[in-house]
Order: structure tokens, then sequence, then C-alpha cells
């Protein structure tokens, strides 16, 4: 079993580390929130005080941030930047949502250091989290990915290599764009069906068998009480917040203007998004989107 460094334990590193320490792993887990701390604990992490704490003698160093910002200073431009720490060895594996040219640089500052970094972030919400059945897009190189895959097995059902350092990023900008767009859809038609009589679960029943089906139909359904366990039926608390989709947006733009891709949809969702957040909105879980549709 191996020792592992895990910092950021907010919705989906919470039950990262938990799944970890469930495998056996011995999990040194530090969060600036002392609460997202004591749950991790109480899930069978140990507790330290702070981040160069969680990875002293660690084989593994796993990073669960908000941003690339966080991501950088904790490793590169903070006061006790952890690269200067790294125990010799150790494999770093940032699962933040960044941009994929901030991960490729901090993974060039590591390798010009003789310290292992790889982007591997993720896809499956809260629900895979503590399922244990996310999504891993990994850009690294081959020994390196292998070397992730038995830790990141713990945590996740489907592991791909998506190539070289950040294209892991790349990947998972391309995933949230298609998201964000489907969500924005299905708030879309599930609205109109409402305003025009319909039930919210039967017309998500029709959809569902029918050529509209997609993951927000099939497991996160925006329209409070149609499903049981998501966050529209939770005040659209916990899940995935406003903020972040709207940060994950922004990285896909920034994608699309390096690369010259067309990406009319992806922009037309990121204005909702905007919209949306503006409207105070960034705390709640993304699917509360269909409030812009219902309160107007
Ligand atoms: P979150 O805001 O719930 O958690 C982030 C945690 O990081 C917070 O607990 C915060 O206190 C902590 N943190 C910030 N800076 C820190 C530091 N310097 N040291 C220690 N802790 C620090 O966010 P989340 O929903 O868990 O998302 C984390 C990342 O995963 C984001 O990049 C997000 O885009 C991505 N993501 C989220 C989801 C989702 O459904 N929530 C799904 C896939 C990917």
């Amino acid at each position: 079993m191996a020792n592992i460094g895990f910092i950021g334990l907010g919705n989906m590193g919470g039950p990262m580390a938990a799944n970890l320490a469930k495998a056996g792993h011995q999990v040194k887990a530090f969060d600036l929130s002392t609460e997202a701390l004591d749950k991790a604990v109480q899930a069978g992490c140990m507790k330290v005080e702070n981040a160069l704490e969680a990875i002293q003698e660690a084989e593994f160093v796993i990073s669960m941030l908000p941003a690339g910002k966080h991501v950088h200073s904790l490793f590169i431009s903070s006061e006790v930047p952890l690269f200067d720490h790294i125990p010799t060895g150790a494999l770093v594996i940032d699962s933040s949502t960044i941009e994929a040219d901030v991960a490729r640089s901090i993974a060039h500052v590591a390798n010009e250091r003789n310290i292992e970094f790889i982007d591997a972030p993720v896809s499956g919400g809260v629900g895979g989290a503590q399922a244990g059945t996310l999504a891993f897009m990994v850009g690294a190189e081959k020994p390196q990915f292998e070397k992730a895959l038995p830790i990141l097995e713990c945590m996740g059902k489907n592991i791909f290599h998506a190539g070289d350092h950040g294209a892991g990023q790349i990947a998972k900008a391309c995933n949230n764009m298609m998201l964000a767009i489907l969500m924005a859809g299905t708030c879309e038609a599930l609205n109109m069906g409402m305003k025009n009589g319909l039930d919210p679960a039967v017309l998500s029943d029709i959809m569902k068998q029918s050529s509209g089906n997609n993951w927000a139909l099939q497991v996160y359904n925006p329209v409070p009480g149609v499903m049981e366990n998501v966050p529209s039926s939770n005040n659209y608390q916990g899940g995935f917040m406003v903020d972040l989709m709207f940060k994950d947006l922004g990285l896909a733009m920034n994608l699309s203007q390096l690369s010259s891709s067309p990406t009319p949809m992806g922009s037309a969702a990121r204005g909702l998004f905007n919209l949306h957040k503006e409207q105070g909105n960034g705390q709640l879980d993304f699917s509360s989107l269909i409030n812009l549709y219902q309160e107007k």
C-alpha cells in the first residue's frame, strides 16, 4: 500500500481521498477548509496541519483544487512551494481541471527539477467520485501513466491515456464544453415541455428513450423532484458549481481561440452560464441553469 499526500478535499477531492483510504492506502489529507478536512478524517484519512506535512514521505501526491492559479501556487509560486519539497521518486498527479498550457508548463518546470508531474482531470461528478467510478483523462508519458494507473483505479473505472502532458486537460475541456451544451439544451427542452403542460418526469422518460437522450437526462435531471440524490432535488447544493462550469467554458474558449476551432455552441453555452452566474448563482450546482429559463 502506498503513502499518498492528498491536497484539496472539496466536493470531488473529499470522496476521492476517502476511496483511496478505503482501498488501504495511507492518505495524509489537507484542505484549507477545516470542515472539508474533518470529513476526510472521518472517512479514514490522516489529518495533517498543512500541505507540506501531507507530502512527507509520499510516493504519490494528488491535488484536486479549483483552478490553474491554485495548482501553480501550491507547487511553484506560494511561500512554501511544494516542488521544493517533493520526496525523490514521488509522482505528482493533478486532477483539477486547469488550462492545458498551465499543466504543460508546470510539467516542464517539474521535469527540469527531476520531479514527475502529470495531468489527470476527471469526469463523472460527485456521484462518480463517491462511487469510485470516475473517468480519468491522463496527460503523461507512458511510464508515468502506468505508474499512476493502480492509484487511479481506486478512484475511477475508466482510465484513459489521452496523450502527452496537457492532453488530459484538452480532453476535459472538450468534454465539459459538450456537457454545458447538453445541460443547456436539456433545460431548454424540459422548460418548453413544462410550459406547455407536460409533466417533467414523463417528458424526461420520453426523451431518455428517444433521440434526445443524454447524460443530464440519465443521471442529472435539472428539474427538482424528477430524480432522487441529484443536486436539483437538494436545492442545487453540492455537485458541480456554476462558477466551475463557467471556468471550464473559459478553458474551452481559450483552446478554441488558440487552435482556430469554431465553437458557436460552446460560446452560446458560456453566455448562458455567465448570465446565470452574474445573477448570483455561482455557488449553485450547474443544473440550476434551468432557473434562468423559468424565472423570466
Ligand atoms: P470545491 O470547491 O468543492 O473543492 C476545492 C477544494 O480545494 C476546497 O475545499 C478548497 O478549500 C480547497 N483548496 C483551495 N486551495 C487550496 C490550497 N491551497 N490548499 C488546500 N486546499 C485548497 O471544488 P470541486 O467541485 O471539488 O472541484 C475541484 C476540481 O475538480 C475543479 O477543478 C473542478 O473543475 C473539477 N471537477 C469538478 C467536478 C464536480 O462535479 N464538482 C467534476 C469534475 C471535475
